[in-house]
């Protein structure tokens, strides 16, 4: 038999085992309910992004809010609140990443375009999924144009890990989009295998440095080498680089020193919800960071 007829046959074979009263059917069962949860969640925009700060490091004195990255937090009406490694992967293999993603995307330009300072922009994650969908790249742009946001205030970032998986798949997207003047960035660079030939050929502005590099920092040689070298990579490519999870001043004042661009993490301020940006953050120009941030200034 062919594999098609062998397929079909082992599937009506579980098929059939799931309308006993079986384990089977009760996993079958079970997550019907949790995909049907995670697409009411969705349009209900029960998942919503919180913010957290990204600041510019690269020039002297305290540091200046950059803009924000939206970080998915799912809010159950029974006040749980649940973390992304909860729910992204479920709603890729459910086929509702690309409903997800886009919910998050319009609800944070919409906060974006509700507040004053002008100059913020926003890193929004995006998934390799949604990336290479047909038509990606336009309704991100026609999106922009809606929601009266420019696209050079967004920045769109996808995992190095992912890249890997459809190299050409991605590259058109991301080309298109960068050319309209959207931010590329690839985060958590450093943990992927990503070719020095694909770094090079991504239409991509910006570099974030995985978190693991960072925690091992001030103490760890091998670390402070890795950073540095992916700081230098990136500036002799022309590209920014944004440090991820800066915990202590120590460490922060070692990546101003190395020269990275950008910086975020719970020193410089932990995902907000929206409400909290609304009463205080981001409505004045340039906020001032955290005590212990400024402290950690240039000479
Ligand atoms: P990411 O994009 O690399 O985001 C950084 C993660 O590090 C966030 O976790 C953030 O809360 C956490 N973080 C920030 N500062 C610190 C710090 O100083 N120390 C430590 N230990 N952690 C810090 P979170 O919010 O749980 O998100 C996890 C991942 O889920 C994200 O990693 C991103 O890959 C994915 N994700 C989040 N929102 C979305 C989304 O809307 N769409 C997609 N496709 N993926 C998303
Ligand atoms: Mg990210
Ligand atoms: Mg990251
Ligand atoms: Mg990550």
């Amino acid at each position: 038999r062919s594999d098609a007829a062998m397929y079909h046959a082992k599937r009506s074979g579980r098929d059939q085992v799931a309308h006993y009263d079986s384990p089977a059917r009760t996993s079958v069962d079970t997550r019907r309910l949790a995909t049907e949860e995670l697409r009411q969640a969705i349009d209900a925009e029960e998942i919503t992004p919180f913010y957290q700060p990204v600041w510019e490091i690269g020039r002297e004195g305290a540091p200046v809010l950059h803009g924000y990255e939206a970080l998915a937090r799912w809010r159950r009406a029974d006040g749980a609140l649940i973390p992304p490694s909860q729910f992204i992967e479920r709603a890729e293999a459910d086929g509702l990443i690309g409903a997800l993603g886009r919910s998050i995307f319009r609800q944070a330009m919409r906060h974006l375009r509700g507040w004053r300072n002008r100059r913020l922009s926003m890193s929004v994650n995006v998934s390799v999924r949604q990336l290479v969908a047909e038509g990606f790249a336009e309704e991100v742009l026609a999106d922009l144009v809606e929601l009266g946001v420019e696209p050079a205030r967004l920045c769109l970032e996808i995992t190095e890990t992912q890249v890997m998986e459809a190299p050409d798949l991605s590259l058109a997207a991301l080309k298109r989009l960068s050319e309209a003047g959207v931010f590329i960035a690839i985060d958590d660079f450093g943990v992927g295998f990503s070719s020095l030939a694909y770094v090079r050929d991504l239409p991509a502005a910006e570099l974030k440095i995985d978190q693991r590099f960072v925690a091992g920092m001030p103490d760890s040689r091998k670390d402070r080498a890795v950073v540095r070298t992916v700081v230098e990579l990136a500036h002799s490519l022309g590209m920014r680089t944004v440090a991820e999870g800066v915990e202590t001043p120590e460490q922060l004042a070692l990546l101003r020193e190395i020269g990275a661009d950008l910086a975020q993490g719970y020193l410089l301020g932990r995902p907000q919800p929206p409400e909290a940006l609304l009463n205080l953050g981001p409505l004045a120009e340039g906020e001032d960071p955290p005590p212990a941030a400024r402290r950690a200034r240039l000479k």
